[in-house]
């Protein structure tokens, strides 16, 4: 069965420069899926096609199986939701979502009774009648939102809708808009540059760099297997080292770090591969004494930055850098400038290849 919405061969120029490079995807009906991705990656440049605000300059797209060619924006009943709100000034809040209804020829009387009760589903009830400039930034992305719902959108575009915004009431419009997408079931791409949003509210992310596509995983597996270095670093705090295979079969890899690092045999590698070896920092241990067994290295303490419940000990082995999260209390066995172990289990350790 082929997928809702489907991006093939996706290319993008603007003039000589290449902003989209062959992008393949697919998503599902009812799924949420983050773009995410450095400044300048293509996010919103996909998007923007996807909307029809923008032309590819080679390939297609579909949804439930119909080509969006040549159809204006207008035409595409896709909602949209930008970081500056883009609401009409001089409307009210009801009227700012009964728009897009009015657009479509619904009665007035109809509309603003839709309208009103989008607004009670964003959390905006009693709100209706006030101007923008009466209303908080957070309530007028809720406005954005509920006028960008109001029409039984195919598909809802949020283009880093939530930057404007501090940070306590980003989390509690990211667990809203999570809850909203849910209970209409709409088909949901949100742009974002922040790895940390992207992992609470996506069912999948779809990493971006230099307009390509790195990698479309859930974002525990984003997280456990990145494809790519790239993604290692643009995901979660990481400790890359480089290495090479020793024994593909046995699953060994070795490196100046980590010494010898078992990982599950894998027929990707070869041996002699060089490769990265990921260790996430919470999967290191740190220890006065050295561990009686398993896997460790020494490794010197160079700064503690402390968050209160957890601190991040930044270090190194040899030359190279090493990070360890720890937990506030385990802080307190080490202090800057002394000497410890690090120690992992040999399932922690991810390797990479390194093209
Ligand atoms: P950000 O997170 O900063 O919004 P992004 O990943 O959304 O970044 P895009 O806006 O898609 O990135 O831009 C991708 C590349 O295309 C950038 O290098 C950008 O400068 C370039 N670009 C985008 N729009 C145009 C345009 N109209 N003309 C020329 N270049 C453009």
């Amino acid at each position: 069965m082929s997928s809702y919405l489907n991006l093939s061969g996706v290319n993008k120029m603007f003039g000589d420069f290449q902003a989209l490079d062959d992008v393949n995807l697919d998503i599902e009906r009812g799924e949420f899926v983050t773009f995410l991705g450095p400044s300048g990656s293509g996010k919103t440049t996909t998007l923007m096609i996807i909307a029809g605000f923008e032309h590819a300059t080679k390939g297609r797209i579909t949804i439930d199986g119909k080509p969006l060619d040549g159809l204006k924006p207008y035409q595409r009943n896709i909602g949209i939701v930008f970081q500056n709100y883009a609401l009409f000034p001089h409307k009210t809040a009801v009227e700012n979502v009964y728009f897009p209804l009015q657009m479509r020829g619904a009665s007035r009387k109809e509309g603003l009774e839709k309208a009103n009760q989008m607004l009670e589903l964003v959390g905006l009830k009693g709100f209706s009648e006030r101007h923008p400039k009466e209303l908080s930034g957070g309530q007028q992305q809720r406005v954005a939102l509920a006028r960008a719902l109001v029409f039984e959108p195919s598909l809802l575009l949020l283009d880093e809708p939530l930057g404007a915004l501090d940070k306590n009431l980003r989390e509690q419009m990211q667990i809203e808009i999570k809850r909203i997408q849910k209970r209409l079931g709409v088909t949901t791409i949100f742009v974002t540059h922040d790895q940390t949003e992207a992992m609470s509210m996506s069912d999948r992310i779809v990493v971006f760099d230099k307009g390509r596509i790195e990698q479309v995983a859930d974002p525990l597996d984003l997280y456990h297997r990145p494809n790519t270095r790239f993604v290692a670093g643009f995901v979660g705090e990481s400790n890359i080292m480089a290495g090479h295979v020793v024994d593909a079969a046995a699953g060994v890899a070795e490196c100046a770090v980590f010494g010898t690092c078992r990982y599950p045999a894998d027929a990707r590698f070869s041996n002699g591969q060089a490769v990265n070896i990921l260790i996430r920092p919470e999967h290191l241990k740190i220890s006065r004494k050295a561990p009686e067994s398993g896997e460790w290295a020494t490794m010197t303490v160079d700064t503690i930055v402390n968050y209160g419940d957890n601190a991040l000990v930044i270090g190194h082995s040899g030359d190279h850098p090493v990070r360890v999260r720890v937990l506030g209390a385990d802080v307190v066995i080490i202090q800057e400038g002394e000497d410890c172990h690090i120690s992992w289990q040999p399932d922690a350790v991810h390797i990479i290849s390194e093209a």
